[in-house]
């Protein structure tokens, strides 16, 4: 059978067991009765017959009407499926898992099956597959491969407002896209937020459909002085409401996995000590949601509260638009989020807590109010609120780094990526950087045309610094073990360190310890582990996350296929699979040619305090984070590091000692030598510059059109 054949048995056996879902003994009524109550069902026809007539559609709607569980299914279920698959977008992956299984239980079929999911390393479909939700960045990468996107009849670009990069770059890819297959592909854009009429006009000039929830008033509080320290405040706020407000479950808004974890474990505190004191004060359950939790964690969320008891949530942004939790009455908002942002000033990538705008403010109140009248209370001034946040949220584009988009486009032949037609164009400087960074690490030429290296670098759905790092760990034959360690690296929680045994966790996190940095310790946890010969028991003994190591074995697995496909794609014989067997300096080579400019020297001791670097592209300072191997560790002079977290300090993650001669080896156009008569005899006083003049506007004008 082949794909199409497949799907489209697959949706003839659906619409039988529809009809036997409604009327015959498996009838599931409270399911049914559930979708036909969201606002989206009353507009079913209306929406169907817009899409057939148009090419274009955008779908305004409030949060938690039905658009994006529902609309993939009306369209199924009155055939767009049988002339290819229904696809949506979502700019997380949790959001597109926890919709996918969702609506996989309400098709009545197992997920991967007639409805699946999509992520980066892991894909959930099947040839039967009709319905398919999948990150914005992995249809980026299909249409690098399938620029008309030939496989599906409808894409969904789901939460548009959100205004992802990859979400951007789709909006120009899927608008050429659906114009060449001339009524073959149907594209509808959803956003919670009304500047709808900039996404018509972009569309040409498409309809636009509005689908009005059911929303209750939300009383809104502000705090009198601007919070010192909002975690502590959030805790008062969820004990008050809790302890003297009618029922309602809660929901937080917070920036990341750290604060969440730590304000669960002080609410799960406070409340037994409460409790104790006083046992006629209602159980509080506690719930965490944010994208690295595991999958069967976050479907908890969704269980409905007992009665008589309180359910609180603390959740990242994901809480904001794309997931949706029935019964909330109650909404704290300290107004911080957590983005991944690009400083020129600095030079680099860093995560950081900014303040939301007003349009996030007013979409997480709205949470308040879709079950009936709710409270939402804002931990910050009124003032601050009017005054000091921004109206609508920066799209992504113009404020990350774009080296990863870049290459996508180049790659799609896409050369003057200065004309590329953004909806909102980035900034010039920020695509000269990117255009800068592909060149220093090889994948463009002094013209901006894509090499060979660029070519087999954008085969690789990951940042650039990595694929370059593991095309390169080839050459230098330890792309075994460098596989281990992005593997690793994708995972986000590789050490468990419970509060009340912080101590032990962190002496059995010391015996994997490798003098030479993060990097190898990584790779020293996953050897230990494969060698286990229980690995519950090896995990728990070692405070390590069983589940986060499976997950990295997963995506070796993955990365293994890939390399294997590039391979025979370049028709290599052999595979490009090699192990250093021991010689662990490789690997650190491997890394300084992807991450070279992520480095940073010891600063001297006069200028910093104790332990502090400096980056040596722009000389600013940074510091080791204490949970690295090399924390406190003396006599380290250079080092790499994998990412910047700015919280009050700058820190490095994932440190790795390095030798700065590699620096002027492995990367010639960004470094060299100050000195380079005395490079070999005298180490103390050598100084290693970086090369490229970033503020030469000509040099970065040339990269930028990719034409000789
Ligand atoms: P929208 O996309 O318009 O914001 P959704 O389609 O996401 O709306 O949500 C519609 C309804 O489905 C909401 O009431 C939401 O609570 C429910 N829902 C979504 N995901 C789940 C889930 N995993 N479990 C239970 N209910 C869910
Ligand atoms: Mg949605």
């Amino acid at each position: 059978l082949n794909g199409d054949q497949a799907r489209q048995s697959a949706y003839q056996e659906w619409q039988k067991q529809a009809k036997r879902q409604e009327y015959g003994p498996r009838s599931n009524m409270s399911i049914r009765e559930q979708r036909e109550s969201l606002p989206v069902f009353q507009k079913r026809a209306d929406l169907v017959k817009l899409v057939a007539e148009n090419d274009f559609l955008v779908v305004v709607g409030e949060t938690g009407s039905g658009k994006t569980t529902q609309i993939t299914q009306y369209l199924a279920e009155e055939g767009f499926a049988m002339k290819g698959v229904i696809a949506c977008t979502q700019p997380r992956r949790v959001a597109a898992t926890s919709v996918a299984r969702r609506v996989a239980q309400e098709v009545g079929c197992k997920i991967g099956e007639e409805v699946g999911y999509t992520i980066r390393f892991e894909d959930v479909t099947s040839n039967k597959t009709i319905i398919k939700y999948m990150t914005d960045g992995m249809l980026q990468r299909e249409a690098l491969v399938d620029p008309d996107l030939t496989k599906y009849s409808v894409i969904m670009l789901d939460e548009a407002h959100e205004r992802t990069i990859a979400t951007d770059v789709l909006f120009a890819l899927l608008r050429e896209a659906v114009i060449r297959r001339k009524g073959g592909l149907k594209l509808i854009v959803t956003s919670a937020t009304l500047d709808s009429a900039k996404f018509s006009n972009y569309f040409e000039q498409c309809p636009v459909f509005k689908i009005e929830g059911r929303t209750f008033p939300v009383k809104i509080f502000y705090t009198k002085e601007p919070e010192l320290d909002y975690i502590s405040s959030c805790i008062e706020t969820v004990i008050d409401v809790h302890t003297n407000n009618p029922p309602g479950d809660i929901l937080v808004f917070l920036t990341g996995k750290e604060e969440i974890d730590t304000c669960c474990e002080t609410l799960v505190d406070k409340m037994s000590l409460l409790r104790g004191e006083n046992p006629s004060i209602a159980e509080l359950i506690i719930l965490p949601i944010y994208s690295s939790l595991p999958s069967e964690m976050q479907t908890r969320i969704f269980e409905p509260t007992p009665a008589g008891k309180r359910k609180v949530v603390l959740a990242t942004n994901i809480a904001e638009t794309s997931v949706t939790i029935d019964g909330i009455y109650y909404v704290i908002d300290p107004g911080y989020v957590k983005v991944n942002a690009y400083d020129p000033k600095l030079g680099m990538d860093s995560l950081i807590v900014q303040p939301i705008s007003r349009a996030q403010a007013d979409q997480r109140s709205g949470r308040a109010g879709r079950t009936g009248p709710g409270i939402c209370y804002r931990l910050y001034t009124k003032n601050a609120y009017l005054n000091e946040m921004g109206s609508n949220t920066v799209p992504e584009i113009q404020r990350q780094n774009l080296s990863y988009t870049i290459l996508m486009l180049k790659a799609m032949g896409i050369d003057d990526v200065i004309e590329f037609n953004f909806m909102d164009k980035p900034k010039q400087n920020s695509i000269l950087t990117a255009l800068e960074e592909l060149y220093i690490l090889d994948a463009l030429d002094e013209n901006g045309k894509l090499t060979d290296f660029g070519q087999r670098m954008a085969f690789f759905p990951m940042e650039p610094l990595l694929s370059k790092t593991l095309i390169k760990s080839i050459e230098f034959g330890c792309s075994d073990e460098v596989i281990t360690i992005i593997a690793m690296l994708s995972v986000p929680d590789i050490f468990y360190r419970p509060r009340e045994k912080r101590d032990q966790a962190d002496k059995a996190k010391a015996r994997f310890h490798d003098y030479n940095g993060d990097h190898l310790t990584f790779l020293n946890v996953y050897n230990k582990w494969s060698d286990a010969e229980n690995s519950r028991v090896w995990c728990q003994d070692n405070y390590i996350h069983e589940k986060s190591m499976r997950r990295a074995k997963d995506v070796r697995k993955q990365l293994i296929q890939i390399m294997d496909k590039l391979d025979r794609k370049e028709r290599r014989p052999r595979s490009s699979i090699v192990s250093c067997m021991g010689n662990w300096d490789q690997i650190r080579k491997a890394f300084v040619s992807g991450f070279f400019k992520n480095s940073a020297k010891r600063a001297a001791v006069h200028d910093a305090e104790e332990g502090s670097y400096r980056t040596l592209v722009e000389n600013t300072p940074v510091h080791v984070h204490p949970s690295s191997s090399l924390f406190k560790k003396h006599g380290v002079d250079h080092v790499i590091y994998h990412t910047l977290v700015l919280t009050n300090k700058e820190y490095m993650h994932c440190v790795t000692k390095i030798d700065p001669k590699w620096l002027v080896t492995y990367a010639p156009r960004f470094f060299r030598s100050v000195e380079p008569g005395n490079m070999s005899s005298k180490k103390k006083n050598e100084k290693i510059q970086p090369l490229f003049n970033r503020n030469d506007p000509k040099e970065n004008w040339r990269l930028s059109k990719g034409r000789r």
